[in-house]
């Protein structure tokens, strides 16, 4: 725990699936006696908020829900935490002095606030893989201004960082992430065409955020991910594999150019990569449940269908044409998910939608600052919302 001892840590998205993991494996590690925390944020969950500010000892909780400050004002009126509301105060608290900074705010929302942070020169374990997506080379290069480190929180590029060994990154010919396949591996498309999100959220290994979980049913996520391994690991389009493996035990792998595979593996817990970015390089001692391969006994492979699962195919169309493409299928994905869950569209739409509005984006600049990547992304979200609302007015 020494080498922890008064670590400097904020947590964007406390209140979130991968929040609440981190705040566990924070008390874990030694909770208030190890590290200091700057910051907690969160959204319209405002009594988890406070809770876990009290419990960690927070200095700040910021809500992004401007209309919610009242309320947690209330909830830590005496408890000398600092409170703030709205956007601009998220990124404030993004850019205060922390050393370690987990962004886990779910969508392009984690942006702006993990930006400041990386600009700031915070090392940035990085759960939003939104924002790899959308801004890639300029996120990428605002970490290396800031002088920070960047260390992947997502499992599969955690495994893929614990799996590359150093100096050997000439070495590396491919990349293979695996999929659980989500809850629908096996379904036809006439079968997927009618579910609600209420069946979609339903994760066959994991516990996660709801937009995760129904990216995992359409493989979007995977979609996410593809795109966030070429810029976290400077990979070409053709080096990055995907594989459906639905007992999610082996995290992803990196094949090298002698015939070798490194891979990591564990149970489906996030708490595991969560505290390999807290304590990196070290591995710290964690509360988690251990691997029996005995009762495991058999690990499963298949090819992904990208004719079931369309998000694989659109990612690769995003990956060669490159330019701000990710950031439009990310953005256009993001609509489509929200009226998904509305009852709006259908599950199969989502793609169709994030495809035409890539198609009608090809001709879009690449970004060349920041501006154009949120300028991409608005447009993509306007053209989204238009296509739902024309299908609307023709059913
Ligand atoms: P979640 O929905 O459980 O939590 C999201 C967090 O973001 C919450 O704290 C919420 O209050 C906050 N938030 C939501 N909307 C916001 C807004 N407009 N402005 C500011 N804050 C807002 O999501 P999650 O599953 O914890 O995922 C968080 C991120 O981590 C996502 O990018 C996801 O892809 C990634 N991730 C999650 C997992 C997982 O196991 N849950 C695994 C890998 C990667
Ligand atoms: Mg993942």
């Amino acid at each position: 725990m020494a080498e922890t001892a008064g670590r400097r840590i904020s947590i964007l998205g406390s209140t979130g699936s991968i929040g609440v993991n981190t705040l566990d494996v924070v008390q874990q590690l030694g909770g208030r006696d190890a590290f200091d925390v700057v910051a907690v944020t969160g959204n319209a969950n405002v009594e988890l908020l406070a809770e876990q500010a009290k419990a960690c000892g927070a200095k700040l909780a910021v809500t992004a829900d401007e209309a919610a400050y009242g309320m947690l004002t209330q909830a830590l009126a005496g408890s000398g935490i600092e409170v703030a509301a709205g956007r601009e105060a998220l990124i404030e608290a993004a850019s205060r002095d922390a050393d370690w900074v987990m962004a886990a705010i779910v969508g392009t929302a984690g942006l702006a606030p993990t930006l400041a942070a990386a600009r700031r020169g915070a090392d940035i374990a990085l759960a939003n893989k939104e924002c790899l997506v959308s801004a890639g080379e300029l996120f990428l290069k605002a970490i290396a201004e800031g002088g920070g480190r960047l260390i992947p929180v997502d499992s599969e590029h955690s495994a893929i960082f614990q799996s590359l060994e150093d100096d050997q990154h000439h070495a590396v010919e491919r990349i293979v992430l695996t999929a659980s396949g989500g809850p629908f591996r096996t379904w036809t498309r006439e079968q997927m065409a009618g579910v609600t999100a209420e069946i979609a959220r339903a994760h066959p290994n994991w516990s996660m955020g709801l937009k995760i979980s129904i990216g995992s049913a359409s493989m979007f996520n995977k979609a996410l991910e593809m795109i966030e391994a070429k810029h976290l690991f400077n990979l070409k389009p053709d080096q990055i594999e995907v594989i459906v493996h639905p007992q999610s035990v082996i995290h992803s792998m990196v094949g090298y150019q002698d015939g070798s595979v490194l891979a990591q593996l564990g149970c489906p817990d996030m708490r595991t990569a969560i505290g390999y970015a807290l304590t990196y390089p070290d591995r710290p001692k964690l509360n988690v449940e251990r691997l029996d391969f005995a009762k495991l006994a058999r690990l499963d492979f298949e090819a992904p269908d990208e004719v079931r699962f369309p998000a694989l195919r659109l990612a690769r169309t995003a990956l060669e044409r490159g330019g701000v493409q990710g950031a439009v299928m990310n953005a256009a994905e993001e609509i489509a998910f929200h009226a998904f869950c509305a009852g709006r569209i259908g599950f199969l739409d989502m793609a169709d939608i994030a495809e035409q509005v890539m198609e009608d984006m090809v001709g879009f600049d690449a970004a060349t600052t920041m501006d154009d990547v949120f300028a991409a992304d608005a447009e993509a979200r306007r053209r989204a919302a238009e296509t739902i609302a024309r299908r609307e007015m023709a059913a």
